[in-house]
């Protein structure tokens, strides 16, 4: 596939991120006004919400642009989710004839505040990264075998929708239990060993119905889009709870997702086959069109004082062993009712290599091999002030899909008397 012509002229830099070919979905403020819908295009942002409020744009009955969140579109489905796709191609390929009276609805990108692009009904965060998982097994447990489970099942827990937050807001060091291998008894404070995890979210277009599994392809039909996602993680207080629940506060505390959701039509010239198999799959979990994308990921890091961020770490979406299609599936299979919304997280995205893994921990092994910054300075695990960024990009013959910065600072914790 090549780049589709605009007649807004940025989106033809083979550089950027929102070709015409991308046009995902996000929400923006400018100079205080309240947030609305709008969809990238180039180095501007196309205001939907204006343009359908003045009756240029009409995806469904009612008005499902009128809220500063795109469930409403969600909810319409896959065939509503293509129509507005080919409304908007017509708007904005260069043989549009409506641009004249488009061009009002355009406003930079560099102007905008971008906002949550989502309500997220439900944050399920999984495990899908088979080099994260041997690598975790060896420091953790010192041993890179898999779990007996791991190759038949999408491991996963239920995480926290209330504090996935959108790129640029800032986390804050969370305090809790943490107790080292060595000691007695555990001691209370900030984490010391706060980590980043590089995935890729899924987000749940249409919802399933409470007691009724669905099918990997239906699982692919409610799929509305993808995101970038950093599952901002306290290895300290996630070592002294994980066991026999799993993650709960190490976890809990920040969840960050790029500004814009890229649709599965963008991304589908970017199907890649599926990983090779060490056990056939029960069929539940099989996928006649494996949902798997060629997407090139890295994670930067620039502490406080330094002039510019360092590249840590590259690697590829398609090093996940199970597709967001099959996590969702097997979501669903016990009867659990999926809903617009719902974001569902990949796991930590690894590759076999050192510098092509997803997290500080595995980067830095466990506090063993700090990691040099560009500045000079080395790193284990985030300080106060560091500035994590996740970017990521589909590469196409001459343009690019991206999702924009998934970026976030680390504030120290709060200090709380007496405690
Ligand atoms: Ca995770």
């Amino acid at each position: 596939m090549k780049l589709m012509r605009s007649w807004v002229e940025s989106a033809n830099n083979p550089d950027g991120e929102f070709p015409l070919n991308n046009l995902p979905y996000g929400v923006f403020s400018v100079a205080g006004d309240a947030p609305r819908c709008g969809v990238a295009i180039g180095d501007m942002i196309l205001d939907v919400a204006g343009m359908e409020a003045a009756g240029l744009l009409r995806i469904a009955d009612d008005f499902v642009l009128d809220v500063p969140f795109w469930n409403e579109v969600m909810e319409l489905g896959p065939d509503a989710w293509q129509r507005l796709r080919i409304i908007l191609f017509g708007f904005l390929t260069e043989a549009s004839e409506t641009k004249d009276a488009l061009t009002r609805y355009l406003v930079p990108r560099e102007k905008a505040r971008m906002h949550m692009p989502l309500l997220v009904a439900e944050y399920t965060d999984f495990y899908a990264g088979m080099h994260h998982a041997k690598n975790m097994g060896a420091i953790m447990r010192g041993s890179p075998d898999l779990p007996a489970n791991w190759l038949h099942i999408p491991i996963g827990y239920n995480g926290r929708a209330s504090s996935v937050v959108v790129s640029g807001t800032d986390i804050r060091r969370p305090l809790g239990q943490t107790k080292t291998a060595d000691a007695k008894v555990p001691e209370f404070g900030p984490s010391k060993r706060l980590d980043i995890e590089l995935e890729i979210g899924a987000i749940v277009g249409t919802g399933s119905s409470l007691g009724q599994p669905i099918t990997t392809a239906q699982a692919q039909e409610m799929i509305f889009g993808y995101v970038l996602l950093n599952d901002w993680s306290a290895r300290d207080i996630q070592g002294w709870e994980y066991q026999p629940l799993g993650p709960f506060q190490g976890k809990a505390f920040g969840t960050t997702i790029s500004p814009w959701i890229v649709s599965p039509a963008a991304l589908e010239p970017f199907r890649c086959a599926a990983p090779a198999r060490e056990v056939p799959l029960l069929p539940y979990l099989e996928e006649t069109r494996p949902g798997f994308y060629n997407i090139e990921l890295e994670v930067l890091m620039q502490s406080e004082g330094a002039a510019s961020a360092s590249t840590i770490a590259r690697t590829n979406y398609n090093r996940v062993y199970f597709s967001a299609a099959q996590q969702l599936a097997h979501h669903a299979v016990c009867g659990c009712e999926m809903n617009p919304g719902d974001l569902l997280g990949s796991g930590t995205i690894s590759g076999p290599e050192a510098g092509e893994f997803g997290s500080l921990m595995e980067l830095a092994w466990g506090g063993k091999k700090p990691i040099k910054l560009d500045s000079g300075e080395t790193r284990s695990f985030i300080e106060d002030g560091d500035r994590l960024t996740l970017r990521g990009h589909a590469q196409g013959d001459g343009f690019r899909i991206g999702f924009g910065d998934c970026t976030g600072r680390i504030l120290p914790a709060v200090s709380m008397p007496g405690w």
